[in-house]
């Protein structure tokens, strides 16, 4: 009897509630009524479509018809709308703006997280190398519900010996590895500390002097750290004996193209796709690091001919876009460059089901029944042009309205 009571209590308690506040919806209860949905990039859209959403999960995608939406349920209107996954972001960075964040007021914060991810789509980013506290500190108070944002998920960096990038301010201390044995207990600090992966500087730039590398066995001692705890080793590779490097040592994720080589060798690309290596491209990164505008424009070239040249071999790619290191937060220009190299449903796979594959985030990167309601309004069709993924009318992530209405 006692067992019984205590099972029925939550369902009494539900109803008494839905009854007390018949206006109100229940937290996480929403209904997207009237768009047209891409459930994941492979399969053919839902047009006139419900998706509903109960508890941060996704329960039903259908025609209008045949889903019922619960009276209890926030509607959102999706007339003329796009819905698809929410998107990740596998490179970003918590610098420019994000000082303090641990006692930065949350008015402060949030239009900055909107600007800079929300907006954009972002249900998920990595955090490829911040100051590992700071971003602890935003995490912590996204997840405690404070400050509306996409999941968190950070890589420690470690930096060759006297490969100090010359882009980073000179009285920074970073963690440069001259051995494996340093290399291995830098790792195993991260990891303790919280963070879900690496990233090793293979190659460092350092403006007129050479670039400095990171020899493979320090390489291979980081990710042999990493590998045992399941986490995944990230490279900045800077040129082709970083990305050599990287390739020997294990690594799993390029985080850029290298353009000054201008293209990845046939053995690189035989390697990275026997490895499952995943590629990032960065591509609107190369129009920020240079003046000359031709120079930019050769650099994006090489950019787009490397991805394009790992796409067609059936390669892995994640989208990112170094944000929070560089200062284009609008991703219009990403999505055009990469449409230069591959399909626009391809475009929509490295931000959504590309990433839960590779990260096994397996509960995201679909719309869904029983996926995480990790969603994006769009509010034009990318099947049309694929910038329109850059035109976001509202994300949802785990139910809840993060940017929109
Ligand atoms: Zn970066």
């Amino acid at each position: 009897m006692t067992y019984i009571t205590k099972a029925l209590l939550p369902v009494l308690l539900a109803a008494i509630l839905a009854l007390a506040t018949p206006a109100a919806a229940v937290d996480g209860d929403l209904a997207l009524v009237g768009g047209k949905v891409y459930p994941s990039p492979t399969s053919q859209p839902v047009s006139d479509a419900v998706v509903l959403v109960q508890a941060g999960k996704i329960v039903a995608v259908g025609k209008r018809a045949e889903v019922s939406v619960p009276k209890s349920a926030q509607v959102v209107n999706c007339w003329g709308k796009v819905i698809v996954a929410g998107f990740w972001n596998s490179h970003v960075h918590f610098e420019t703006g994000w000082e303090d964040s641990t006692h930065a007021p949350t008015d402060k914060l949030e239009p900055h997280m909107q600007e800079m991810l929300t907006r954009w789509g972002f249900t998920t980013v990595w955090d490829l190398g911040s100051d590992p506290q700071n971003t602890l500190a935003i995490r912590r108070r996204i997840e405690a519900g404070e400050l509306p944002g996409p999941k968190i998920l950070m890589a420690g960096d470690i930096f060759p010996k006297n490969g100090h990038p010359v882009y980073l301010p000179a009285e920074l201390q970073l963690p440069e590895a001259a051995t494996p044995e340093e290399a291995e207990q830098m790792a195993q600090q991260y990891l303790k500390l919280g963070l879900d992966g690496i990233k090793l500087f293979t190659g460092a730039y350092m403006g007129n002097k050479p670039t400095v590398n990171m020899d493979t066995a320090i390489v291979r001692a980081a990710v042999d750290v990493a590998h045992a705890k399941g986490k995944p080793v990230f490279t900045h590779p800077q040129n082709r004996t970083g990305v050599d490097n990287a390739l020997a040592g294990g690594v799993d994720i390029l985080a850029h193209t290298i353009p000054t080589e201008g293209q990845y060798t046939p053995e690189e690309l035989a390697r990275m796709q026997q490895q499952h290596t995943a590629l990032i491209p960065t591509l609107t990164l190369w129009t920020t690091v240079v003046q000359d505008p031709l120079v930019a424009d050769r650099l994006v070239q090489a950019g787009v001919d490397e991805l394009q040249s790992y796409f067609s071999q059936n390669g892995i790619i994640l989208f990112g876009t170094d944000v929070g290191f560089q200062s284009k937060y609008d991703t219009t220009q990403e999505f055009e460059l990469m449409g230069r190299a591959m399909p626009w449903r391809d475009v929509l796979a490295s931000l959504t089901i590309n990433p839960a594959a590779f990260f096994k985030a397996t509960s995201t990167g679909r719309v869904e029944k029983g996926m995480d309601a990790d969603l994006v309004v769009l509010n034009a069709d990318p099947a049309t042009d694929v910038r329109n993924l850059a035109k976001v009318a509202c994300t949802i992530r785990a139910g809840k309205i993060i940017y929109g209405k």
